[in-house]
């Protein structure tokens, strides 16, 4: 048979997945070319069978589940092949014996099943952990420091399991992560649970999950509702984190004791690229809060954190924002008579960013007249929304025009007119005939100009 010849192994696939018991049997006599094509459909078609046998037997250090975009109907599969992974000793595998030492679940359309296999790496695979005690490149550096003998090496081999977890409202039902966390204590400390993003919506259904996360795998953080002290509990054990996510945070005193925790802990993230806060008050002490920042972050959100025009003087000139690709501002109305900072801070980014929010924000048409000159610099810019706030037609159509010739631009989200409103018995009502005239006029703006890439679009 020729292995590259697509219909030929399509053919050959459906045929063994259409007789499961002869599969199940001839499985080891398949050939090794067409264990993933095979992997994949029986994935896709749910032969639950086919694939715990395949796991066991799996000729490859590695299993990524990335790219078979897993449906929730999916999950009883994939914990049937997380069941199946064999961390135990085990007799009678035949001539191959289990090869995998990495099962990763995390999503990821851009990861291969496998792994193209170097034969220099002294890493399992490229997704290995590289972090904690317990990761398979540790152990073994202990092993052969150890010079142990060979008899429980061979036997319980380090694994990994690389998961995403996200811990709301639902884990405690969760009986997919709760099967997660018992194969884990089976293996007894053989099976390395190997987090990289964690979320966590609710901090008291989570604590005995935290206990056993080993948290200086993790690469991303995401903690919502909580306050500054639990965070910063779980600051103390992160290591290399390149994303932090923390919205609806409360904490007491900025001038406290916890706030001054939170920043030495922020101190030690120096490989952080992405900054998200939103619903996190930092009046006046945004500047504590990135002088801990070590420069070269990449992502910024500062949405609705009670910024005020002194935060916004000192982000102007803080050397933390110099190669912002995203700045989201947005629900930091302030007093614009000095929209200098502002300026500046756009002027100062305009080499690098892509996107820029400053959804209401109070910016009226003095306020982004001022704007424009920096606002027209912002080459790379591909995303411009600045919708919910105090804009006339004719400073729209002036925007606009200054936004024209940014050629990577391809979203402008604007705000709805003010003339567009009618004030009755004090509720704004909005006049859906002059939004849908404003639109119009953008649109053969844009036509006249040659901009039919550009989208326009508006919130209400
Ligand atoms: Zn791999
Ligand atoms: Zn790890």
């Amino acid at each position: 048979m020729d292995p590259m010849d697509p219909t030929l192994i399509d053919l050959t696939i459906q045929s063994l997945l259409s007789n499961e018991p002869v599969t199940m049997h001839a499985l080891e006599a398949i050939p090794r070319a067409l264990f993933v094509p095979l992997f994949n459909a029986a994935f896709v078609g749910g032969h639950k069978n086919i694939l715990t046998a395949m796991v066991k037997i799996w000729p490859f250090p590695c299993l990524h589940m990335g790219s078979l975009m897993i449906q929730d109907t999916q999950y009883e599969l994939v914990k049937a092949i997380v069941e199946s992974l064999q961390i135990l000793p085990t007799q009678n595998l035949g001539s191959w014996g289990p090869k995998l030492r990495i099962l990763d679940l995390r999503e990821n359309p851009g990861y291969k099943i496998v792994c193209p296999q170097r034969s220099t790496n002294s890493l399992v695979c490229f997704h290995a952990c590289t972090y904690s005690e317990h990761s398979i490149l540790k152990r073994e550096a202990q092993y052969t420091i150890a010079n142990s003998e060979s008899e429980d090496q061979s036997a319980k081999k380090p694994m990994e399991l690389l998961v995403n977890l996200s811990f709301d409202s639902t884990f405690r039902e969760n009986d997919f992560l709760t099967s997660l966390l018992s194969k884990v204590e089976q293996s007894l400390g053989s099976l390395h649970l190997c987090c990289r993003s964690l979320q966590i919506d609710t901090f008291c259904d989570c604590k005995i999950a935290l206990k056993i996360l080993d948290m200086k795998c993790i690469n991303h953080l995401a903690v919502h509702r909580a306050s500054l002290t639990e965070v910063t509990r779980l600051l103390s054990r992160v290591a290399c984190l390149d994303t932090l996510s923390l919205s609806q945070i409360t904490c007491r005193s900025l001038n406290g004791r916890v706030f001054k925790n939170f920043i030495t802990h922020l101190k030690h993230m120096v490989y952080i690229k992405e900054l998200n806060l939103s619903s996190f008050c930092l009046t006046d002490h945004l500047e504590n809060l990135m002088r801990a920042i070590v420069p070269g972050l990449e992502f910024l959100n500062l949405n609705l954190c009670g910024l005020s025009h002194n935060d916004f003087k000192f982000l102007a000139q803080c050397p933390q924002v110099n190669n912002l690709k995203l700045l989201n501002l947005s629900n930091n109305p302030v007093d614009w008579e000095d929209c200098e900072p502002l300026h500046n801070l756009l002027q100062k980014v305009s080499g690098t960013m892509k996107y820029l929010m400053i959804n209401l924000c109070h910016i009226t048409d003095s306020t982004i007249s001022l704007l424009l000159p920096a606002l027209s610099h912002c080459s790379q810019l591909c995303i411009f929304s600045f919708f919910s706030n105090f804009i006339t037609m004719p400073m729209l159509i002036r925007i606009l025009e200054h936004l024209l010739p940014l050629m990577k631009l391809r979203y402008v989200i604007y705000p709805i007119p003010v003339h567009c409103y009618e004030r009755w018995q004090f509720q704004d009502i909005l006049d859906l005939q002059k939004l849908a005239e404003v639109h119009d006029q953008l649109t053969m703006i844009l036509e006249v100009a040659g901009r039919s890439d550009l989208n326009l679009i508006t919130y209400f």
